[in-house]
């Protein structure tokens, strides 16, 4: 059955940002069905369409002419096991963070590192989520997703998937394709904490916890969060705005031998993923202000607006960020979110 279609739909309440734009159509879609029936709408014919969750990982430049897709598919339920995990189905219209909570009251831990992060499950693997030492794919058994083409419900695997740092199929070949309408999440039957991240060994450890559960791991990922990023319903941000870049181990020789203090981590192979917060704290952006909008004061990675930014004065500030980084550095910073 379509859904309802609303005209010139206000979109500030759905995206995080708090960006005031309009869609030309809107609606909500709760099953597969309704995707084909919009496939099959006259009206809709050729326009560009965005498919929406909680919106927090996306930056709207203007208005949209188009359609927009507000996914809420609905549900949550334990399909079986595997020799080492049980498999769970989540709706892509349910709320990530309660799902991780959901999950760990009904026995079924593994999820906690990624609490609190914004938005729904069916966005969870577009950018393979990631926090505090672990992502989604690891996690990850398939997902059901609904292909705009062909007009059919498709299975994918991790491996179809192509999960990599911030990033799937999804922002690449089918970016705007594939609609998520479930996730099934592998959650381990012989849990063990992944507590080897900074911030959560010295979390646990000012809590007097050597040997956390993973409750305790849940509320310290929680109050770490809660400290260090700026709660959306208070202040509008996506999160982080740039991606960590990676540089091969001879760059970051040179790089170190010009900054001495430069933040990164080795990765396996030899590459080094560089702190973009330090890079972007060492330019002189850490807590500036641009109009309404602005580079938050206690973390450099987050873009913030300081009330009513439009999408506009986001996308200039974030230039900014990228030309004095490439400047100083010579390196050129990723948007993470979304830019429409
Ligand atoms: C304060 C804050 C903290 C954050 N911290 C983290 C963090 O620690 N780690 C992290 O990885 N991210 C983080 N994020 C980013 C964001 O929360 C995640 O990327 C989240 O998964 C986005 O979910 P969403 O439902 O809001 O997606 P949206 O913003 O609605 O959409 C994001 C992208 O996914 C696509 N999409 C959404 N739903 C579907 C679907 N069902 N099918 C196909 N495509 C879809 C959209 O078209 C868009 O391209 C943070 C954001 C904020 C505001």
């Amino acid at each position: 059955m379509l859904p309802t279609l609303h005209e010139r739909f206000p979109l500030r309440e759905f995206n995080t940002f708090g960006v005031e734009a309009r869609a030309r159509y809107f609606c909500r879609v709760r099953a597969a069905g309704e995707l084909a029936a919009l496939a099959a709408e006259p009206t809709l014919a050729g326009l560009p369409r965005l498919v929406l969750g909680g919106g927090s990982n996306l930056l709207l430049t203007g208005d949209f002419d188009g359609l927009v897709v507000k996914v809420e598919v609905p549900g949550l339920r334990e399909l079986g096991e595997t020799g080492d995990a049980w498999q769970v189905e989540v709706g892509a219209g349910e709320n990530w963070h309660a799902a991780v909570e959901r999950l760990l009251a009904m026995g079924r831990p593994g999820l906690e590192n990624l609490a609190l992060i914004p938005g729904n499950c069916g966005a969870a693997p577009i950018q393979n989520i990631g926090a505090y030492g672990l992502e989604l794919a690891e996690r990850f058994d398939s997902l059901l997703a609904w292909d705009v083409e062909t007009r059919q419900a498709v299975r994918m695997s991790a491996a179809d998937c192509d999960f990599g740092y911030r990033d799937s199929v999804f922002k690449r070949q089918f970016a705007g394709r594939r609609v998520v309408l479930s996730i099934t999440l592998a959650l381990p039957k012989q849990w063990q904490p992944v507590a080897g991240y900074a911030d959560v060994a010295h979390e646990l450890k000012a809590r007097g916890i050597s040997q956390p559960e993973p409750r305790e791991i849940f509320d310290a990922v929680v109050a770490i969060r809660r400290r260090k990023l700026p709660d959306p319903a208070v202040t509008g941000n996506a999160g982080s705005f740039f991606k960590n870049p990676v540089v091969t181990r001879e760059e970051h020789r040179a790089l170190i031998a010009h900054h001495p203090s430069l933040v990164g981590y080795p990765l396996p192979g030899g590459r080094v993923k560089l702190a973009a917060a330090w890079l972007i704290d060492a330019a002189g952006l850490k807590g500036v202000t641009r109009g309404r909008a602005g580079v938050y004061e206690k973390q450099a990675l987050v873009l913030v607006t300081r009330g009513g930014a439009t999408g506009a004065e986001i996308l200039a500030l974030a230039r900014e960020v990228q030309e004095k980084v490439a400047e100083k550095f010579g390196l050129w910073l990723e948007p993470e979110p979304v830019i429409v």
